[in-house]
Order: structure tokens, then C-alpha cells, then sequence
């Protein structure tokens, strides 16, 4: 039996990965794991200095002077006020997180307030969560090697301070505005094909010869061309948090402001900037227009780039992150929206559609859409249900509403027949998302990384309120509390394994039994028959066919009114001593032995765990 199976394969945890966070991240399971952390972005586009008072709804008041052409983020949790003076009149606003705001001049030449308006659907106007701890580091580091090809003309000692210099300028502008900075920790050479003159070949041969590490990105600065025309890519990169840039040393007609211009670009994409249609933005689809060179000119993004960075940045700084599809759901979320607004901007520009797809994704991965199309129909049915009377009629054949045990039977039921239509490579582990996201248990699961983007990817809160309404009071052998077991077990099984999945369930009630509610065998035994359940689902061993048919709760979960529940610690240590004592262990054994034993699983199909 594959203990490993993973309900989707998007992710990339590990099982000593995951046992070494579920102390962490399960145990606590009432505390919030997510912090808060949201950006809002002021640009200023009036032609003077801008005084203002920004003061976060939850927070200290900051006083800040908005200079000329500034685009300024302001990092805080949630919804901020902000005052100013206009003509002589103080003006007031409440402006939504992770949202940009400029400064303009209406037609009477006073100066007011807009928002730029970024696909916001209202959702995350009032902040965000995300994981990881909330003491932020004050700035984060991101690790450069920096690297010249066989054709650098210039000595070891000439092109690395050349160089050096160079992406400290660029990771000034970084720490000031993105609390991000660039540090270069190695330096070294590659030898690059001289037969190559195609950037993109030259980019792919740069990726396969040179390993970034121990830097988390590799710049390298190629000198094997030395004329270019017209819009020849100076510099490059895949996308945001691409571990590779390219860029062109050797030209005489580009000067030392513009290279610099070109890797803060080339930065930009890597802390996820798109292209910008304005014209003073470092992120314009094409520099090399001299623009850099000009008196006063500001290298810097333009204010819906410096969004999307900060939001990035915001997230960098809180935990490890090595891909897009590791950032939280919420955040792809507003940055999907905030690239389809690009594009929308830039038709013709290939970058932030691409983006666009890249963070987009979790939500139309394949496991994602079918349980989707499942999660509609149980909530469909739900609402059926919910339309019909409480007690029976004098009419013969009236159906009752659905209630208890027999509500999560009918709900399981219809999920698997849904579920059936699905892509049978997704139909199964559809099948447990969507009972997961309807019935209940994906609440502790809502924190915990492999879980979290899926569960979220899944349904809005809007959503998510409508169903709780709708789907009613579900339980297992009467009880709301064993259907919670049960199924945050399942999902977890599928996703991490039946063993994590096990450890888990333990510490959950070593946890418990430090409470009021105590120690409960109970519990513990639901939740082992949930992650049975869902292992028999994702091997096989039992048909969705067969569960559309005829689940009933009688066949997965055994009789529980006989086993010790509510045991404070001490009276567990009593009784049992540890969770690696001979005498806990035999009730565990008796526990996986009833499950074994259920109508559920007949004997000859069950393999031995
Ligand atoms: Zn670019």
C-alpha cells in the first residue's frame, strides 16, 4: 500500500517534512498559525511634495512627506486612514489593503485622492493572512552569485567591484521601498558556446551549465556579442522567482545608469514585477531609451508593480519560499488580479498574461476544478435537503429532510456520484476534497500548508458562508464532533500519509487531554477511521461506484460508546503512561482491529497496514 499518496502532486513536502511541522502546525490547532500582513501603495503625481497622515486601523500613525513622483509602499495589517490638505481643506479617506492609491489634480487644480482600480473584488480589502510568523525580519536577504562568461575582458579584481557595485546600487532600491535586499556571496565564471547568438539559447545554456547555489539566484553578466540593434533583449528572466538572470556586459553604446536600469528590471521580475505601459517605469517592456541617463530621472517601479512586489516581499520575509506556487493562496489570488490588469494594459506584451497563469494555477489544477463540479453538487443536493418538510405529512412517499447520521450518508452519497463523472486520474481525490470542504474537518486543515491553498482554491468566503447554511448539521453516529475526526483525518492521509496522519490524531488528544475535554479514544478512533476510509478510496479498494450506492455510517466507523473519552492527563498517565506503552498501544491495536473488522472493508480486499 503507497502510504505516501498525495491528494495532488503540486506540492513538493516531504514525509520528514511534514512530521516535523505537524507538532507545530496541528497540535496548536485553536491558535491562529496565520498572521496578518498587507501593503498599500501611494504614488504621488500631482508635481509637488505630498505631506500626509497615514494612520493603520491597527497601528502606529505615521506622518510621511510623499516626494515628486514617488511610488511609496506602506507596510501594515489591514485598512488604514489617511488625512491630508487639499486647498486648504483637510481631507479624510479609508483606503483597502493591498490596494494602489494616487495622488492627482482634479480640474479645479486641487489635489485629491484615487484609487487605481486592479480587479479588486472586495475580498481581501480588509487584509490578508498568511503563514509563518508574524515578528518579521526588519529586511530580507536574497542571497546573488554573480557570474561572468569566458569572453569578460576585464580582470577578476576590475569586473567584480564593477559588478558588486552594481547590484548594491540595485538592491538599495529593493531594501528602501521592498525591505528585500540583494547580497552577492560568490562570484565565478562559465564558459559560454561562442556558436550561440540567440538570447533565450544563450539564457537555456547559462541555466544548465551554472548552479546558483550556495546563492538562492545566479546573475550572469555574458559578453559574447558585442553589437546590438534595435529591440535585441539586453537582459532576462523566466518569471518571478526564477533562480537565473541573464544579462548583456559587452556594448559600448550602454552606459553604466543604464545597465544598472536593466538588472533593477531583471530584479523586478525575479521579486514578481510584470511590464508596465508607463513610460518613467524601470518595468516598461523596453529600456535602452536613454531615459535613465536624464537629470533627476528616478529608477523606479511604477506604483501597481510596486504592489504586486510588495505583497510579494511581504510574504518572502515571513518564510522560505522558492516558487510562485508556494506563495499563499490569497496572495496569487491579488496578483493574479492585479497581471490581468496589465495585460489588459499591455495587450501585446507576452509577461503578465504568463504571470497571470503562473499564480492562477492552483486554482485550475485538475483536482482543484473536479472537486469544484462535486462541491456544487453536494451543495445542491444540500439545498434540496434543506427544502423539504421536518416531519413526515399524511401524503405516502413524502420524503423527510435529512438530518445526523442520515444527512452525512445522503451528502457522501451524492459526493461519490459526482465525483464518478470526474477525469479518473482526479475523480477520487476530488471526491475527498469536496466532502472535506462540505461536511466539515477542513477547518484545522485551513492553516496547514499542503492543505491550505487547496482547501482556499476551492470556494470564496462568500461562498463558504452559503454553505454552512445550507448543508445543516452533519454528524457521525449522532455526534458533529466524531464527522470533524473523521474527515480532517481523511484529507490528511490522502494528502501527507496515513501515518502523519496517525501522529497527528495522538497529538491532537495528548493536546485535548491538557483541557477540558480531555483524552478521547473516541476521537482518536474516528479520526483512524477517516484515514482508513480515505486510504481504501485512493487505492482502489473501495469503488466511488460502490460508496454512491450504499455508504452508510454503520460500515466505516465502528462502535465507540464503549471507549474512554474525556481523560485528563493524569488520569491517562495512570491508566495508559505514554503514547509508547505497551498498554496504549493495545488499544490503538484494538481500535485499527474494529476498523478492519467494518462491513465497510471486506476482509480479503483489506491489505495489511
Ligand atoms: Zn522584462
Amino acid at each position: 500500500m503507497n502510504q505516501r499518496r498525495r491528494i495532488t502532486t503540486a506540492h513538493g513536502f516531504s514525509h520528514r517534512w511534514v512530521l516535523s511541522c505537524l507538532l507545530a502546525l496541528l497540535i496548536p490547532i485553536r491558535s491562529p498559525v496565520p498572521s496578518r500582513g498587507d501593503v498599500i501603495v501611494l504614488a504621488n503625481r500631482t508635481g509637488h511634495e505630498v505631506p500626509l497622515k497615514f494612520t493603520p486601523l491597527t497601528g502606529q500613525v505615521q506622518h510621511v512627506r510623499l516626494a515628486i513622483g514617488e511610488n511609496l509602499p506602506l507596510y501594515l495589517d489591514g485598512k488604514a486612514e489617511i488625512a491630508f490638505s487639499s486647498a486648504g481643506r483637510a481631507r479624510q479617506y479609508v483606503l483597502d489593503a493591498n490596494c494602489a492609491y494616487y495622488f492627482g489634480r482634479g480640474s479645479g487644480g486641487a489635489i485629491d485622492l484615487q484609487k487605481i482600480g486592479l480587479g479588486e473584488d472586495g475580498t481581501l480589502a480588509e487584509g490578508r493572512t498568511l503563514p509563518g510568523t508574524a515578528s518579521r525580519t526588519p529586511v530580507k536577504t536574497i542571497s546573488v552569485k554573480v557570474l561572468v562568461d569566458d569572453e569578460e575582458p576585464g580582470r577578476r579584481l576590475v569586473w567584480e567591484r564593477r559588478l558588486r557595485h552594481r547590484v548594491e546600487a540595485a538592491s538599495a532600491v529593493f531594501g528602501k521601498y521592498f525591505r528585500t535586499r540583494f547580497e552577492v556571496v560568490a562570484t565565478d565564471t562559465w564558459n559560454s558556446n561562442n556558436a550561440t547568438t540567440d538570447f533565450f539559447e544563450t539564457l537555456a545554456e547559462f541555466e544548465r551549465e551554472v548552479k546558483p547555489a550556495p546563492a538562492q539566484l545566479a546573475i550572469g553578466f555574458t559578453s559574447q556579442w558585442t553589437m546590438f540593434r534595435g529591440r535585441t533583449h539586453m537582459a532576462g528572466t523566466r518569471g518571478p522567482m526564477h533562480p537565473y538572470i541573464l544579462a548583456r556586459e559587452a556594448n559600448p553604446q550602454v552606459g553604466e545608469v543604464e545597465r544598472l536600469e536593466y538588472l533593477i528590471h531583471e530584479l523586478g521580475h525575479f521579486m514578481g514585477a510584470a511590464h508596465s505601459p508607463e513610460a518613467d517605469s524601470v518595468m516598461r517592456p523596453i529600456l535602452g531609451d536613454k531615459l535613465a541617463g536624464r537629470q533627476n530621472f528616478r529608477i523606479q517601479l511604477d506604483p501597481v508593480n510596486s504592489l504586486a512586489v510588495a505583497i510579494i516581499s511581504d510574504e518572502m520575509r515571513r518564510r522560505e519560499l522558492s516558487s510562485v506556487s508556494e506563495l499563499d493562496v490569497n496572495t496569487r489570488k491579488r496578483l493574479g488580479q492585479i497581471y490581468l490588469e496589465l495585460a489588459r494594459a499591455l495587450p501585446d506584451d507576452p509577461a503578465a498574461p504568463r504571470y497571470a497563469q503562473l499564480v492562477r494555477s492552483e486554482a485550475n489544477s485538475p483536482v482543484v476544478v473536479a472537486a469544484k463540479h462535486v462541491l456544487e453538487r453536494i451543495v445542491g443536493k444540500a439545498m434540496e435537503n434543506r427544502a423539504l418538510p421536518t416531519a413526515k405529512g399524511n401524503e405516502p412517499g413524502t420524503l423527510v429532510r435529512r438530518q445526523g447520521d442520515e444527512l452525512t450518508e445522503h451528502l457522501v452519497r451524492e459526493a461519490a456520484r459526482a465525483a464518478f463523472e470526474q477525469p479518473d486520474q482526479v475523480q477520487r481525490q476530488a471526491f475527498l476534497l469536496a466532502i472535506v470542504a462540505c461536511l466539515g474537518g477542513g477547518e484545522p486543515l485551513a492553516n496547514y500548508p499542503p492543505t491550505r491553498n487547496m482547501l482556499a482554491a476551492l470556494e470564496d468566503p462568500s461562498e463558504q458562508v452559503v454553505r454552512r447554511t445550507v448543508v445543516g448539521r452533519p454528524t457521525l453516529k449522532a455526534r458533529p464532533d466524531l464527522l470533524q475526526h473523521f474527515l480532517t483525518s481523511s484529507l490528511l492521509a490522502a494528502t501527507v500519509g496515513i501515518e502523519p496522519a496517525y501522529t497527528a490524531g495522538i497529538a491532537k488528544e495528548m493536546a485535548d487531554a491538557k483541557t477540558a475535554s480531555g483524552f478521547s479514544f473516541a476521537d482518536l478512533a474516528a479520526g483512524r477511521a477517516g484515514a482508513r476510509f480515505a486510504l481504501a478510496v485512493l487505492n482502489k479498494k473501495l469503488r466511488l461506484e460502490d460508496i454512491a450506492e450504499s455508504f452508510s455510517v454503520s460500515s466505516y466507523l465502528p462502535d465507540l460508546a464503549d471507549l474512554p473519552e474525556q481523560l485528563p492527563a493524569k488520569e491517562f498517565a495512570e491508566r495508559y503512561g505514554t503514547t509508547s506503552d505497551p498498554r496504549f498501544q493495545r488499544e490503538i491495536e484494538a481500535i485499527d482491529r474494529r476498523i478492519l473488522a467494518l462491513p465497510g472493508y471486506p476482509p480479503q480486499k483489506v491489505a495489511p497496514h
